[in-house]
């Protein structure tokens, strides 16, 4: 069985996660695509994050009626900061039979080499690549230097290419402008309905 693995702070989730989910499900024939949400993002230090259930509380709403995607709760049900080798290596033993595919986009790729243990991460799991508008394609050549075995455990995907960022719906929300299409209708809800990102 083949699962993908969606790693995010998801703060908030939105339909970029959920366009990039259903495309691996179709391209790489994966039978689930799992999001996890990061407990404390370690990239992400320097600006308050909405907390574990507040972006639990949205992913769950974003995935509802699809049972092809799940939602893990192993990264928020622990403290400290979260690493994606750590959370990799736990799904293995949990699915033995399992091959896994971690999804993550251009901008993450790029960033690999300096994440923890990134060497043994690309040996017990594949990744996919997702095209991320205004971030460079990344660059295997030099990707494999620094993380050997690289560039044949990669998939590179080429859509969906879409704008869309965590990032740029919390400002929008901040400036009090729509953000309608950019995340499921009952995220926007709950997102109006607890205030978040009003005084970001
Ligand atoms: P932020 O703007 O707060 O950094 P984000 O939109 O990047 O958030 P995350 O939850 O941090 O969302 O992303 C989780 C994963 O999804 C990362 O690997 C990121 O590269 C990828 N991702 C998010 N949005 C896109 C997108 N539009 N295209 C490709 N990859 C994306």
């Amino acid at each position: 069985m083949k699962i993908g693995v969606f790693g995010g702070t998801f703060d908030p989730v939105h339909n970029g996660h959920l366009a990039i989910a259903e495309e691996v499900k179709t391209q790489l024939a994966v039978t689930e695509v799992w999001f996890v949400p990061a407990g404390q993002p370690w990239l992400k230090t320097g600006r308050t994050i909405s907390t574990r259930e507040q972006r639990v509380a949205m992913v769950e709403m974003a995935i509802a009626g699809k049972p092809y995607f799940k939602l893990s709760k192993l990264e928020v049900a622990k403290p400290g900061p979260s690493y994606t080798i750590d959370t990799i290596a736990e799904l293995k033993q949990q699915l033995k039979s399992a091959e896994l595919f971690f999804i993550m986009g251009w901008d993450s790729l790029n960033n690999l080499p300096l994440w923890k243990e990134s060497s043994r991460l690309i040996k017990i799991c594949r990744l996919v690549a997702i095209p991320r508008p205004g971030n460079p394609p990344p660059n295997l050549t030099v990707l494999e230097k620094a993380l050997p075995g690289l560039s044949e455990n990669v998939v590179m995907l080429d859509k969906p290419n879409l704008d869309i960022s965590a990032t740029a719906i919390r400002d929008r929300v901040t400036k009090g402008l729509p953000i309608d299409g950019m995340v499921p209708e009952a995220v926007a809800n709950y997102i109006r309905r607890n205030r978040l990102y009003i005084n970001d």
